[in-house]
């Protein structure tokens, strides 16, 4: 029998996840069908077992319901756990799984499709939202000297260093970066959703390899335009972790895990 996947969300026009996942199952040869629902802001959950009882296997979470789709799941992992959100669920003898796959995907693309392990990198991440928190288990795990988190709301970012509690991993005010120089920039922020720049410098790209943005789709956004302007050899946005925490979903699903390159080169809008 053909299974059922989906992903959910609210707006959910936009989404490309059926697109990668109908890519994934032609490639690996496996039998299944992946389409999209539009969340209800009031009956999410409902949706989500209503889903499952027609028959659905598992379903991918976007925003603005991560965080409901954690608190409704029977088991989580630890990543999850952090993140206090999920991305992707798994219904499995007459369970509900929830997993976190933001923060792998994203480690995968920087440190596999573009080439720079963050072992001993100096690392700045901007923004302390759901994004962050699901990657800061697997960008610690990478082992960088030292990683830094600044965002408007330090409270924010301070609360998040002291449940993750890790002598490598730091907070800062955005103006306080002034006079510290970072091997990898990562925007995490949605400023780009709406055009906007967040907070800093260009100082703080003067020693970087690579400046990262987790919004796609979105050309040069001002935060690569300014890493770009400053020299800095090497900018990507987040079409990569899109695809790759598609990808760590279908294996979790599935058993097998596709090649990625092929629906990333698909998928990328030039950076220009
Ligand atoms: P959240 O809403 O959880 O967090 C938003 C963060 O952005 C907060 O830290 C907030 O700071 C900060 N922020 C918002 N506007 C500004 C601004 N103008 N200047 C500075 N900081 C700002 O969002 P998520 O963590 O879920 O998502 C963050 C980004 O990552 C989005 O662009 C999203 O599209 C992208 N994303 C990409 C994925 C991919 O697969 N490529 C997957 C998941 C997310 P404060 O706390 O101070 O308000």
């Amino acid at each position: 029998m053909t299974d059922r996947y989906s992903v959910i969300g609210r707006p959910i026009s936009h989404t490309k996840s059926p697109l990668i996942h109908g890519l994934f199952a032609e490639v690996t040869d496996q039998d299944l069908t992946y389409g999209s629902i539009e969340g209800s802001l009031d009956g999410f959950a409902a949706q989500v077992r209503g889903f499952r009882d027609e028959g659905g296997r598992g379903m991918n979470i976007t925003a603005p319901f991560k965080l409901q789709a954690f608190e409704l799941a029977d088991a989580r992992s630890e990543r999850a756990s952090l993140a206090k959100a999920s991305n992707a669920l798994k219904f499995e003898n007459g369970k509900i799984y929830a997993e976190n796959f933001d923060g792998i995907g994203l480690l995968r693309d920087i440190e596999h499709n573009l080439q720079t392990p963050l072992a001993g990198l100096q690392v700045l991440v901007l923004g302390a939202g759901g994004a962050v928190r699901g990657a800061l288990l697997p960008f610690l795990a990478a082992g960088p000297a030292r990683l830094v988190i600044a965002n408007r709301d330090l409270n924010k970012a301070r609360t998040l260093a002291k449940e993750v509690n890790h002598e490598r991993l730091w907070v800062s005010a955005y103006e306080d970066l002034a006079g510290q120089h970072f091997d990898l920039v990562i925007n995490a922020t949605s400023a780009s959703l709406t055009g906007e720049l967040p907070p800093i410098g260009v100082a703080v790209f003067t020693q970087a390899l690579l400046a990262y943005e987790l919004a796609y789709g979105k050309g040069l956004t001002p935060f690569l335009r300014l890493a770009q302007d400053a020299g800095v050899p090497r900018i990507a946005d987040g079409v990569g972790m899109l695809v790759e925490q598609a990808a760590e979903a279908f294996e979790w699903w599935r058993g097998v895990r596709p090649q990625t390159r092929p629906v990333i080169d698909r998928l990328t809008v030039p950076l220009e």
